[in-house]
């Protein structure tokens, strides 16, 4: 006799209503089509290859050494000085212990501050096209998003726009530099009429800068909590996974006032309490050592960027060459297709190749991204070149 019930494969009950439209990400999804289909994985935006050995090797000893109980909640000792050294050395920021939480990757930085942070109904100012993240965590806590576009083919943040997309019941700005997708960095003058906006309207800020050290040519990365009057208002996020190519360990962080940082931790707290016992001292230890890791990321990362380049501008693609991240966004009109979702789902099975439909980071009804697909090219050069190949290979036009 069987002691066991039949495992129901569905229910009669519906998901909550905050999940309306939020649906899986998209990077997810792509990847999946990407290893049905057997395609070169030009989609989700993570490296090939592990970031420094000697970092593995630390985490590696973490556990032997038994560091495989909860850490601290907000986070290690030697991680949080870590990540405040490395806001001093880069930035000239000085934060104490009470000034950085340790989170689960950027990804619960953005929830904990969305839901530590804002009310129901309060609006947020986000840079469209958004990270797929923002969006969903901004439904879930009943924010209003109010999107300001930044339009190809410089993608530069017009403070106008921003200023106009500004209301009495505003609080907070959502920003995001180096930005995914379309790889603007941030000017100095963009910025000073970000923090310009923000002292104006005594707005909170939140900026997400996960691609701080991913920036190429003469472009530099500045934190938007270092221009005047904005470090009492800014929550600055990070993350090792792109900095370090460690993008599973999901080590991220938090840095800015106390009373804010508090907010922030104060939602963390309950979404994963702690996580990473033994990452995150090899965090702390990429963070004090292994600052050459990122340096010659970036110098090879620019190199495949001018490879993945030329060859879409090749395939006559509209390529807007990124200013930082891993990302290239091109127009696809130009090969007769006016819809990035199309184009994408029939590329795995015409050339084997996934890419990511921008139209996802734009708002339902929005004709901006419509045409644009974003490439990831934080790949290895054989395989930059392999989707090339099969892009040449095949017939792209609609
Ligand atoms: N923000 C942006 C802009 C990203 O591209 C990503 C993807 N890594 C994240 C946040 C999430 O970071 P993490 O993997 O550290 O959660
Ligand atoms: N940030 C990565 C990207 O933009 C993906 C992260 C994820 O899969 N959630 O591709």
């Amino acid at each position: 006799m069987s002691s066991h019930s039949p495992t129901a494969s569905r229910s009669r009950h519906r998901a909550a209503r905050r999940l309306d439209g939020v649906g899986a990400t998209i990077f997810a999804e792509m990847s999946a089509l990407a290893t049905r289909t057997g395609s070169v994985n030009l989609g989700q935006g993570f490296p090939d290859v592990s970031g420094p050995s000697a970092v593995v090797d630390v985490a590696v000893e973490a556990m032997r050494a038994g560091r495989n109980q909860y850490p601290p909640g907000h986070g290690a000792p030697e991680l949080v000085a870590a990540v405040a050294a490395h806001q001093r050395r880069h930035y000239g920021m000085d934060f104490g212990a009470d000034q950085v939480v340790v989170t689960t990757g950027a990804t619960e930085a953005i929830a904990g501050a969305v839901l530590g942070l804002l009310d129901p109904g309060d609006e947020v100012v986000v840079l469209e096209p958004y990270y797929d993240s923002y969006r969903a965590m901004l439904q879930i806590a009943g924010a209003v998003r109010r999107p300001v576009t930044l339009r190809a083919p410089d993608f530069r943040l017009e403070t106008a726009e921003l200023e106009a997309a500004v209301t009495e019941r505003t609080r907070m700005i959502l920003l995001n530099t180096p930005h995914n997708p379309t790889g603007h960095v941030l000017s100095q003058a963009e910025l000073a009429g970000v923090a310009e906006v923000a002292r104006r309207h005594d707005l909170l800020v939140v900026t997400d800068e996960v691609y701080e050290h991913l920036v190429f040519d003469d472009h530099r990365h500045v934190p938007i909590a270092t221009l005047p009057g904005m470090a009492e208002r800014t929550v600055t996020i990070s993350s090792s996974g792109k900095t370090f190519s460690l993008t599973g360990w999901k080590i991220g962080w938090a840095t800015g006032p106390a009373d804010l940082v508090a907010a922030v931790e104060g939602a963390k707290n309950w979404l994963s309490y702690a996580s990473g016992a033994p990452f995150q001292p090899a965090i702390a230890h990429a963070l004090d050592h292994e600052e050459g890791f990122h340096r010659d990321l970036r110098a090879s990362l620019q190199r495949r960027r001018d490879r993945l380049c030329s060859g879409l501008a090749d395939l006559g693609l509209g390529v807007h060459v990124p200013q930082g991240t891993y990302f290239v966004t091109t127009d696809v009109s130009g090969l007769g297709w006016d819809d990035s979702l199309a184009f994408c789902l029939a590329l795995p099975e015409r050339a084997g190749v996934v890419a990511i439909p921008a139209q996802v980071f734009y708002e339902e009804a929005s004709p901006e991204g419509r045409h644009l697909v974003r490439w990831a090219f934080c790949k290895e050069t054989e395989v930059i070149d392999e989707g090339l190949r099969r892009l040449r290979a095949a017939d792209l036009a609609r």
